[in-house]
């Protein structure tokens, strides 16, 4: 395990706000049951409960959101310490706790929100994001080539660094228009680090058929696209979501015979959550995962963790749980790790500068 925490990675499937810890979210609680908006017992059970199904996740989620959607509490979510009002504790740090497990890339998917009543946009959102990014002091984080050329990759070599930048999510509850929305803001903010569109939600929530068109103009405009796809039995919606191509998918728990032959030859790229597809029951018991079909078809995956602080795990356990389960060797990890990177959503010269600090962070860990 202290190995895998060792080895460079690289994440490519993580909710902003399935990120945070309970700690954080037990603290933010408190502050609403303070205002008396909230019952702070009933609230923690939800937050401490063990396993959750998969409707049980996404209740969690609304009441996540109900804590989080405020410009400030989005800002020092995603920073990586904050002194929210004089001496609160501090808020649990996403950035700095992925780059403790040694992420040297990060790319970060959250669904723009808006909220009337605190003056929020889906911009204003994202800039929200943004602005904790910059607000990181611990770590030095490059979310875009203007971060490149103006700190310097030899800058801060005192400091560790992550590259991160943010995938845009189009909730599967919204309409055309909204998703459409979001796919405009993700052009408009590309130059600030977002690098493309994620489709999520419920996934017994919504049809195809409405985020097409926006997914449509995502993929005119060059901004590639991952889907959360077969999370539940579908099976007209996993063959159109396999058909369209996107440049990754998350999850293909619940695919056919059919439906998997045609992932396999397409080689549309896995983003593979071990730990929440069995605490979600969307896979029985861990030895069955389809990991080991991908892996042993040489089909393309990579190692992800969904929604570390929901299901209370990090990158490192689920590099270490694929070693247990599946047999691998370090060399195999730190295969995976690296050829993760052929798989961002960035350009070549962006992937071959990641290669060579991954290849020089594995020599300093040799
Ligand atoms: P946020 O977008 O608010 O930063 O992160 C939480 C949101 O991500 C959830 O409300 C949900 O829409 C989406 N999400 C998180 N985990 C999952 C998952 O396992 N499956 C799906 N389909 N969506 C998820």
């Amino acid at each position: 395990m202290p190995w895998c925490r060792s080895i460079p990675k690289v994440e490519l499937h993580a909710h902003l706000n399935g990120s945070i810890r309970s700690s954080t979210l037990l603290e933010l609680a408190s502050r609403f049951s303070k205002m008396g908006t909230i019952n702070f017992h009933e609230v923690q059970a939800i937050i401490l409960k063990g396993d959750r199904s998969l409707t049980e996740c996404f209740k969690l989620f609304e009441l996540i959101h109900l804590l989080t959607t405020d410009h400030q509490v989005i800002t020092q979510i995603t920073k990586e310490v904050c002194a929210y009002e004089n001496d609160c504790p501090a808020l649990f740090p996403v950035v700095e706790d992925f780059a403790s497990e040694n992420v040297i890339y990060l790319e970060l998917r959250t669904t723009p929100k808006w909220n009337a009543s605190v003056g929020m946009t889906k911009k204003s959102y994202v800039e929200a994001v943004f602005a904790g990014l910059k607000a990181v002091e611990t770590v030095q984080v490059i979310s875009n080539s203007l971060d490149v050329k103006q700190n310097g990759l030899e800058m801060e070599r005192s400091k560790r660094i992550i590259h991160v930048r943010l995938l845009l999510s189009i909730d599967r509850r919204e309409n055309t228009e909204a998703a459409i929305e979001t796919v405009q803001l993700a052009l408009d903010m590309q130059k600030f680090g977002v690098v493309g569109i994620d489709l999520s939600g419920n996934p017994r929530v919504g049809d195809w058929k409405t985020f097409l068109p926006a997914l449509k103009l995502a993929r005119e405009k060059g901004l590639p696209i991952t889907l959360h796809c077969g999370e539940v039995p579908n099976q007209s919606e996993i063959q159109n979501m396999l058909s369209f191509q996107p440049e990754r998918i998350g999850h293909a728990c619940c695919l056919e015979e059919s439906e998997w032959a045609q992932l396999l030859q397409s080689s549309i790229p896995v983003e593979v959550c071990l730990t929440s597809n069995v605490r979600t029951e969307t896979v029985p018991f861990l030895p069955d995962h389809h990991f080991a079909s991908l892996y042993n078809s040489r089909h393309p995956l990579i190692v992800c963790t969904d929604d570390p602080g929901i299901f209370g795990t990090d990158i490192s356990q689920e590099y270490a749980l694929a070693a247990v389960c599946f047999g691998l060797t370090k060399e195999n990890l730190q295969f995976l790790a690296r050829n993760a990177l052929k798989h961002i959503f960035a350009n070549d010269d962006v992937k071959e500068e990641l290669e060579n600090i991954f290849d020089l962070s594995v020599n300093i860990t040799d």
